[in-house]
């Protein structure tokens, strides 16, 4: 039996010819370049014409990389038999010498990761089939430049790269090789590789390979069977590239999936004027809209297009932008193969029901289908899609709320520059707009320089000629990215479209000195590295200097409104948010937050406005006696009870959850001598009284000390001066007409009898309350947070006092890791690269550790009171993961900052709908 199933035991997945082994499910076997390949050549609604080929599946290279980089045994074979295949269905021959056959050889892991693994094309070639080649095209230019980029690639991929070949200061055999092409064009007095002549090109040949001998002290394989098996081993060898991991981190893309290897017939965009190369969207992936979208270069390989050497020219008007729009259209100059391409995209995206990215070629006038996969879209793009796609009953309300990655909600609210402002700003350069919103930053020319720049706070804006894999870090890192090259299918297009990162690509008005770190303008004007710039990524515009920069009107755009409306109908959990003022109120009510879920009374003292009751809290925290702290409480009571009624108006109808007083008292103690000295003043004591006293409030533990309802146990008249402001200010708009909805919270609790003590102090105000504004009722809820570890362990005896839970999963986190909040950055990067935790616990619930209290919590309270509300307010509350983690475990809301409310209701709807789907 064992014999039998490793006898069956496939490695190799064959398509083309109107057939393919796989299929689009199996993305993790194929990856999903080879899954889209088989789905295009073999599907019956779709069978386009892919030049046909197999796939090495990603099982392969788990093998590879857990026996000492070796493959199955049968591998070899299984290859053997596929080129075969290929061969009949091409009718060439691999190798032969009249007419050979020749090979792409490219990674395909399960998701994409634009180029951060290694291609090798025209494989097959050697000194002898060229001639076959050149017998057959009639073109010997062509043959000898095919036979060049063969040499150079694998020089570069196979030999150097994928051998671990450190280059001799760091300049590899890649760079060796393209500066002897540039003293080629040089010396022969031309601008364009398609202008040197096939003698040269022969002779170029030569001289690669000697230079592959020379610096890398190996030779250039003539065999093409090595060759094959030279590129199949040079991208597993790929999956652990510096870059790969690099991008693999940034994108969490887990290790052990590994990447198949895609093998196929070349087909050559390079063969003359009849042939080209594009890559194509079947909608605009900037913004959205519903046309057919991409760029092609005529006689060019399709690296070309991605590496932004050429300016492409668009594929029909649609496409036109500023720098191509005098360029001849692909639907102009190839009419025929235009419509075969256009009714392709077509079939795909209804195929799919999803915006395909499309590469393709047309070799001699015949049209190729290389690649499909769902296209990367910006945030505002994604939207529009989404909510087009179900209007045009492409896909279901469901299918449209999984569409748009809860972060990328955030695109949508990026900031923008005033529209007056920037009119007052004459540009300095413009490019393509390739990545949207504004961005203000100081220039750097160097990947490793933005890494640094960013890590000691400054705001960089990355420029490059143009990018490659090599500068991902950097570009994560910057605030925008500009480049003077490349169209809008460049790399850093691509990638910074993938992020929803302010981009700007093709500016070529602008002259880029990388190794000088100098950028000089059309009008000549220099900017050299550290001077700040302005980059508006929507429109591709470049300012000098600090542009300001104000919040988009989201409830503008009319597909977000379209999608929140599928979003609130779907949605089962609340979403309130973290405010304790009016304009953050305003301003989360306005991104649809249902109430507040942590008002944080202590933030009257802070900032503008503040200092008279912050001078009046300190009085009262360096009261001596009763007597002296009930006085100062008197004077501060007014100021509270503004404050909180300000925001409960504004909330009219909404909860509002007001917390009593957290932080540790001596948070509040001023520093500086001037300040001290008119305390001393007020409260008639001498200044070392004064100090004395400052210095009995020093705690060494003080995120454990004295604070929370600790400060309530102590101190009852501060609760009882609070809770008579909620409910006198909530009384006073209820005899206003108005509907406010006061609920009173007590902060690190730990158990019932705390609650208890405090709850005798609320019931006492509110009934002097009632009497006082002659009133028979004020509606208010009286509950706790939990985060302390007890009190979730508690809960069923806390939830016989509480009538709601709040999880504050910031101290929650902190007391139950024993992780400092304030001072984790010392060792979490570690933590993370060493991957003791797979996510920083402060920012997306640790759903197996703290999660398991949070269970415990919510059972044990509802299972004493079924009824008892419960939400989160810690940061936890605007993080997609945690929200979902919320939903499932039955919480009434989260509540986050005002900003993250649109993330937080997306994340919420796709709660719901994972809830629907869930197979277990
Ligand atoms: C919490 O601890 O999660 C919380 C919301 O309170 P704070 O951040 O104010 O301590
Ligand atoms: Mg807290």
């Amino acid at each position: 039996m064992a014999t039998q199933s490793k006898k069956q035991e496939k490695h190799v997945y064959f398509f083309g010819g109107g057939k393919a082994d796989g299929n689009e499910s199996m993305k993790n076997l194929l990856g999903g370049k080879g899954a889209n390949l088989a789905e295009m050549a073999g599907h019956p609604d779709l069978k386009l014409p892919v030049p046909p080929g197999f796939t090495i599946t990603t099982e392969v290279c788990t093998y590879y990389y857990q026996h000492k980089k070796t493959y199955p045994k049968t591998l070899n074979s299984q290859i053997k038999d596929s080129v075969k295949q290929i061969e009949k269905l091409m009718g060439k021959k691999f190798g032969n010498v009249k007419d050979p056959l020749l090979l792409s050889v490219r990674s395909g892991a399960r998701r994409s990761m634009p180029g951060m693994m290694d291609t090798v094309l025209n494989i097959g070639l050697n000194d002898e089939t060229v001639k076959g080649l050149i017998k057959v095209t009639g073109d010997e230019r062509f043959a000898y430049d095919a036979y060049r980029r063969l040499v150079m690639m694998y020089a570069d991929v196979v030999i150097e790269k994928a051998g671990g070949l450190e280059p001799a200061k760091g300049i590899g055999i890649r760079r060796i090789m393209d500066e002897k092409l540039s003293e080629l064009k040089k010396e022969k007095g031309v601008e364009l590789d398609t202008e040197i002549e096939a003698k040269d090109l022969k002779k170029l040949v030569k001289e690669f390979k000697a230079l592959t001998k020379k610096y890398l002290k190996q030779e250039f394989p003539e065999n093409p069977w090595d060759q094959l098996m030279g590129g199949v081993g040079a991208v597993f060898a790929s999956w652990n590239g510096k870059r790969a991991i690099e991008y693999r981190k940034i994108e969490r893309i887990p290790e052990e999936w590994g990447t198949a290897v895609n093998v196929q017939a070349m087909v050559f965009g390079n063969m003359g004027d009849s042939s080209c190369t594009g890559v194509a969207f079947t909608r605009n992936p900037g913004n959205g809209d519903n046309h057919f979208y991409g760029e092609y270069l005529v006689n060019a390989q399709g690296e070309d297009v991605v590496a932004g050497i050429r300016t492409p020219a668009p594929i029909n008007n649609a496409s036109k932008n500023d720098h191509s729009k005098k360029l001849i259209t692909l639907e102009k100059l190839m009419p025929a193969q235009y419509k075969e391409l256009d009714e392709f995209q077509k079939r795909l995206e209804s195929h799919y029901k999803d915006m395909q990215d499309i590469e393709f070629t047309i070799e001699k006038g015949k049209l190729y289908m290389l690649q499909c996969r769902v296209g990367k879209r910006n945030g505002v793009a994604a939207v529009k899609m989404a909510t087009d796609m179900y209007k045009e009953k492409l896909i279901t309300a469901d299918e449209a709320i999984m569409r748009v990655g809860p972060n990328q909600l955030v695109e949508l609210l990026l900031p923008m520059f005033d529209h007056m402002e920037e009119l007052k700003n004459k540009p300095i350069a413009k490019g393509l707009p390739a990545g949207p919103g504004a961005a203000v930053g100081r220039l750097v020319f160097e990947s490793s320089d933005a890494v640094e720049w960013a890590s000691r706070g400054e705001k960089v804006i990355l420029v490059r000629e143009e990018t490659s894999p090599e500068d991902v870090d950097g570009m994560h890192k910057a605030q925008a990215i500009i480049t003077s090259k490349g169209g809008m299918t460049s790399h850093a297009a691509l990638v910074a479209r993938g992020w929803g990162k302010c981009c700007i690509v093709g500016c070529s008005e602008i002259e880029i000195r990388e190794h000088e770190k100098l950028l000089i303008t059309k009008e000549g004007k220099k900017f050299h590295e550290g001077d700040w710039v302005s980059l508006n990524g929507t429109s591709g515009l470049m300012y000098e200097g600090v542009l300001e920069l104000i919040a988009t009107d989201l409830n503008k755009n009319k597909s977000y409104r379209s999608l929140m409306k599928l979003v609130d109908k779907t949605k089962v959990l609340g979403v309130r948010t973290n405010a304790d003022n009016p304009k953050d109120a305003l301003q989360a009510a306005y991104f649809g937050a249902e109430g507040i879920g942590l008002f944080r009374t202590e933030h009257m003292f802070y900032g503008e406005g503040s200092e008279k009751p912050l001078f009046l809290l300190r009085k009262m925290i360096m009261s001596d006696t009763l007597e002296e702290r009930k006085s100062a409480l008197d004077e501060l009571f007014k100021f509270v009870k503004k404050d909180i009624k300000a925001t409960l108006e504004v909330m009219d109808g909404k909860p509002v959850t007001i917390r009593l007083l957290d932080p540790p008292l001596h948070e509040f103690v001023p520093h500086d001598k001037e300040k001290l000295m008119a305390l001393s003043k007020e409260l008639g004591v001498s200044m070392s009284i004064l100090n004395r006293r400052i210095l009995a409030l020093h705690e060494n533990n003080p995120m454990l000390g004295h604070r929370g309802v600790r400060l309530g146990v102590s101190y009852p008249e501060i609760t009882e001066m609070q809770v008579r402001a909620i409910l006198e200010a909530a009384g006073e708009l209820i005899k206003d007409g108005k509907h406010a909805m006061p609920e009173i919270m007590v902060p690190v609790t730990m158990g019932k009898h705390e609650l208890q003590h405090q709850k005798v102090i609320v019931d006492r105000v509110y009934l002097e309350v009632l009497k006082k504004l002659k009133l028979k009722k004020i509606a208010y809820l009286y509950g706790t947070m939990i985060e302390i570890p007890r009190a979730a362990l508690k809960a069923d005896s806390m939830a016989e006092v509480a009538d709601f839970f709040s999880f504050g999963t910031n101290d929650l986190t902190q007391m139950s890791f024993g992780f400092s909040r304030d001072d984790i950055g010392g060792f979490l990067p570690q933590y993370l690269d060493l991957k003791l935790l797979p996510d920083d616990p402060f920012v997306t619930i640790d759903q197996s550790g703290v999660g398991e209290l949070i269970k415990i919590g919510v059972e044990r309270g509802r299972k004493t009171k079924p009824q008892l509300e419960v939400g989160i307010c810690g940061e936890h509350g605007g993080d997609a993961e945690s929200v979902k983690f919320c939903h499932r475990l039955g919480m009434n809301y989260v509540s986050c900052s005002p900003y993250r409310v649109p993330i937080a209701r997306l994340a919420a709807a796709q709660a719901a709908i994972e809830d629907k789907t869930a197979t277990f």
